[in-house]
């Protein structure tokens, strides 16, 4: 059994769908594919909705080229049946999106319960799509509703999955058709919640989808089909000469998903890790290629270090008003950052003080008035958080001594080690994190070569 997850650019036109219909068919065995919207269309949906505010003719407008987009990505198919049968459904989702056009404009506000309504419709015509493309091909292949599927807690644009409930959709709607010998076709980053509203799962969310669904039906491999050769040594728009990492662990795979290696969302790893499938991310494009496997083992000790680098942080200081005795501040600093809600993606405690890198969205005032009677706030925004991961870390602790030296020159707001040994993180400003990560990754790169010719002597 596995899991073939397609990203936007792996769907962006007939062209690419093609491409993914001779993947699909030239693997055995069950087969769950799961696709996010075609490249762009998840960007305009959420441009119409806010459109529809101000100017209802101006969002139908634009929703009317988003499904004229579709209809002609499906003008290449040949026969006349699933041709049909897709172009009545993508009109169907057309009429649903324009009548929640007209709900945002009749609330006069983008409320997020309708903006996941109305986003949805990206993953509803893409998975519609590339069901019609494999029928046509001659793959018997089942779209089934992801919304049924992927259940969550109902929190809009970044729901919380219900694992249990899923299961058992998955149970209900995917095992029986996968077990007719269909090939299932589902939606990515949408589901609902208990009362059945639309819910998705967070920008990039289909990664997440893919993992769940792979992780309900104990998957043997979660395929992760995008525009990059697999999961490379740093983002290559910022690293021209990034190499592919062939092996990579669930550990290191995670964190370089939570410090912006877009490449994978950072929640999709959990699932996938929690029943030890292996997760492949492999290049559409170019599927001969071996892509990166991430598992259990892992790269070990002679693997890469992989850089990766998130802008819009926000680094907030949290300091004791008054020293308590019992040095209950920083649990209780950490406590109300959780029930504020406020995600921590690394940080440093002191006694008395508290300095944590969250995202730039945070609520200062909501923070503020919660730990006014104990602490006072202090923030920086306008910061990035870059990441350097990897076993070789830890088995070389000069390797870090050396990292260091190379980017002392710039202003670095915390060092932290998010996962002991092999990994460290620096918060610095935002405009100089590219050229740190390209730093590093010349750091890097250059030891390795420099620990080859040592065993090579
Ligand atoms: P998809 O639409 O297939 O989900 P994404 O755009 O979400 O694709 O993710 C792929 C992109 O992630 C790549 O094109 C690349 O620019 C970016 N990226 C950032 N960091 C990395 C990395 N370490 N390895 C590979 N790609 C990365
Ligand atoms: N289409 C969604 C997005 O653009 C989900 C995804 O691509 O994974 O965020
Ligand atoms: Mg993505």
């Amino acid at each position: 059994m596995r899991v073939l997850k397609f990203g936007g650019t792996s769907v962006v036109d007939a062209a690419a769908i093609a491409r993914v219909v001779s993947i699909v068919a030239g693997r055995e065995g069950p087969r769950t594919v799961v696709v996010s919207a075609l490249a762009g269309v998840t960007d305009g949906l959420l441009s119409v909705a806010d459109t529809a505010v101000h100017d209802t003719p101006a969002a139908l407008a634009a929703l009317a080229q988003l499904t004229e987009r579709h209809r002609a990505t499906v003008s290449a198919l040949g026969s006349a049946y699933p041709r049909q049968v897709v172009d009545l459904a993508l009109d169907g989702i057309a009429r649903g999106a324009a009548q929640t056009v007209q709900a945002i404009a009749a609330e006069g506000n983008t409320s997020p319960a309708l903006v996941d309504k109305l986003v949805a419709s990206g993953e509803l015509w893409s998975s519609r799509i590339v069901a019609a493309f494999l029928t046509d091909a001659g793959v018997a292949a089942q779209w089934i509703d992801a919304r049924h599927v992927v259940r969550t807690d109902g929190c809009h644009r970044a729901a919380v999955p219900d694992l249990a409930a899923t299961e058992k959709a998955v149970s209900r709607l995917v095992r029986p058709a996968l077990a007719l010998d269909r090939v299932v076709v589902l939606g990515g980053f949408i589901g609902s919640g208990p009362n059945g509203a639309t819910t998705t799962l967070g920008r990039g969310g289909s990664d997440y989808s893919a993992a769940l669904v792979g992780a309900c039906l104990l998957a043997d491999e979660i395929e992760i089909w995008t525009d990059v050769d697999g999961v490379l040594s740093a983002d290559p728009r910022v690293v021209a000469d990034a190499r592919v990492l062939p092996a990579l662990s669930y550990e290191d795979a995670e964190t370089l998903a939570t410090f912006g290696a877009k490449v994978l969302h950072p929640k999709t790893i959990e699932p996938a890790a929690a029943r030890d499938i292996p997760v492949r991310v492999l290049n559409s494009r170019r599927p001969e290629e071996p892509g990166t496997r991430i598992d259990g083992s892992g790269a070990g000790e002679t693997g890469c270090v992989a850089i990766a680098s998130r802008a819009g942080m926000c680094l907030v200081e949290l300091t004791a008003r008054e020293r308590p005795a019992d040095g209950s501040f920083p649990a209780r600093a950490l406590q109300s950052l959780s029930d504020a809600n406020v995600s921590v993606v690394v940080g440093e405690i002191h006694r008395d003080r508290l300095t944590v890198a969250v995202d730039h969205l945070v609520d200062l005032d909501a923070l503020r008035s919660r730990v006014a009677a104990f602490a006072e706030v202090r923030a920086r925004n306008g910061l990035a958080a870059v990441c350097a991961v990897g076993d070789r870390l830890a088995a070389d602790p000069r390797l870090v001594t050396s990292a260091f030296a190379a980017i002392a020159d710039g202003h670095i707001h915390l060092v932290a080690r998010p996962r002991g040994a092999s990994a460290f993180a620096v918060i610095v400003d935002a405009a100089d994190a590219h050229g740190i990560v390209a730093r590093l990754h010349d750091a890097f790169a250059a030891s390795a070569v420099d620990a080859e010719e040592e065993i090579a002597s």
